[in-house]
């Protein structure tokens, strides 16, 4: 039997893997897994938390380094400061990811749900690790739901219900400090809820929300509701990198008969890598929109291999051409032009996110006049600027004329300084000597300078007569 039979027999696509014939839903036991992968994915796991929980914690010039508050249109990325002025980065920075995501998924499948994934991170290494050391393995989760409330059941689902509850409650928080920034969380957590009766309330959505997706909807996230896994039928090829059972030396599959010689595949058909899956699926029957790329069906055939001697890596990250036509993966052609260009998206967002100015300047000409004939053959004219200070401290800026001779005249105080995260407005003249002028509309430039050092160049048109 081929790998294309083995499908048909099973008709195993005919419905996702946590429903039953009768539409009901398979609630999963998982095994716990253990072995190479499930040790670096618990690695990542204590860096992903404390950059996760961290983060709202770090300062640059005294504002939080990462902020998106959508309310107030004030965004931090990496200590650099956006407002809805800069929307043209955030519109690239859009489109980028999603190329991104696109060729990324392309080249190493669902690298990123295994171990990026907020939720499958949090849901396989934290929560179903406390199920495990509250209820203890699979069986024992079964035989508790099966038996009569009494207190041992009680207290166990109580803990662990608690527990679920405790670190939505956390997860809840530390979203909002992404959105508020922690010294707000702070003062709101201090304050009396009366205080901020509608953050509450939003706070307590969220926390529900986080839990019941961790105590109940679980897998159902990835397998239906989540748009990027619905994504990947349609960016997966032949060469793309994924977990996979390598059919051709596993098949056909056979318990091991002792004291015969043995004839079948590698597979000993022991299920192993069935029970450790967290989406219920098995990955014998080929790549499945169910697979989150956890790893643990790896590791869980790597200890049976271990065990009887075979070579191990029977389920591995490998490509379907790997495994049908024998070609090892390796960077071919369409992988490194991709790859290229995600090097070149990155390096684009990165230039754009840095270089932004502090201070974005938009200059026009005041409304309702031409021109003003001024003292000594001179004309002038009135514009009005707009100066965004991006920045959370005062700044005090010059505007000089810069590609001819000329006067700037300001209108009040030339010095006053602009106020932080708001746009400031100044007018003023810019005065040119009639007889300097050769057309009716001369494009003049302003340089935007602070501490003697340009920092913006504004280009507009002056109005005049012309000789
Ligand atoms: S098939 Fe393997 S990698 Fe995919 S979800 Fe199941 S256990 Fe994880
Ligand atoms: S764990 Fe390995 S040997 Fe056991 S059923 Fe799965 S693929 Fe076959």
């Amino acid at each position: 039997m081929n790998q294309e039979d083995l499908q048909h027999a099973e008709g195993f696509r005919d419905r996702i893997s946590t429903v039953t014939g009768g539409g009901k839903r398979k609630w999963i036991y998982a095994l716990k897994p253990s072995g190479f992968f499930f040790k670096w994915r618990n690695v990542s796991l204590i860096i992903y938390l404390l950059v996760f929980f961290g983060i709202p914690f770090i300062k640059y010039n005294n504002e939080p380094f990462v902020l998106i508050n959508v309310v107030k249109g004030k965004f931090i990325i990496f200590g650099k400061i956006f407002f809805p002025q800069d929307f043209f980065i955030f519109a690239v920075g859009m489109i980028a990811l999603i190329i991104f995501i696109a060729l990324f998924t392309i080249i190493y499948g669902r690298l990123f749900c295994g171990w990026a994934c907020p939720q499958t991170v949090f849901m396989e290494l934290i929560f179903r690790r406390i199920e495990w050391w509250i209820e203890g393995s699979p069986n024992q989760q079964k035989a508790l739901k099966e038996r009569a409330w009494d207190g041992e059941k009680m207290l166990r689902k109580l803990a662990k219900h608690l527990i679920f509850l405790l670190i939505s409650f956390l997860i809840a928080h530390t979203f909002l400090a992404y959105i508020l920034g922690i010294d707000e969380v702070i003062k709101i957590i201090q304050d009396p809820v009366e205080a901020h009766w509608s953050l509450f309330i939003g706070l307590m959505v969220f926390t529900a929300l986080f839990y019941g997706v961790f105590a109940y909807v679980r897998e159902i996230v990835c397998t239906t509701i989540c748009p990027y896994g619905r994504l990947q039928s349609v960016l997966f090829d032949k060469s793309t990198m994924q977990i996979a059972y390598d059919y051709s030396r596993g098949e056909p599959r056979g318990k091991i008969a002792k004291g015969t010689e043995r004839k079948l595949g590698d597979c000993i058909d022991c299920m192993k890598c069935v029970h450790v899956c967290p989406t219920g699926i098995d990955i014998r029957d080929g790549v499945q929109m169910e697979c989150v790329g956890c790893t643990a069906c790896i590791d869980a055939c790597d200890e049976v291999m271990g065990k009887i001697g075979f070579p191990k890596k029977l389920i591995r990250y490998a490509s379907e051409d790997e495994i049908a036509n024998k070609i090892p993966f390796h960077f071919t052609g369409r992988m490194k032009a991709y790859s290229f260009v995600l090097v070149f998206l990155i390096a684009l967002m990165t230039f754009l996110v840095l270089k932004g100015n502090s201070i974005d300047t938009y200059v026009k000409r005041a409304q309702g006049q031409l021109y003003q004939e001024m003292e000594n053959n001179t004309i002038g004219n009135l514009y009005v600027a707009k100066i965004l200070n991006k920045t959370n401290r005062e700044r005090t800026i010059e505007i000089r004329l810069e590609n001819r001779p000329g006067e700037i005249r300001f209108i009040g105080d030339k010095e006053k300084s602009l106020k932080p995260e708001i746009v400031n407005e100044r007018e003023f003249f810019v005065i040119l000597d009639k007889n300097s002028l050769t057309q009716r509309k001369t494009p003049i430039e302003l340089g935007v300078y602070e501490n003697n050092k340009r920092i913006q160049l504004v280009k507009t048109n002056f109005l005049g007569l012309y000789k």
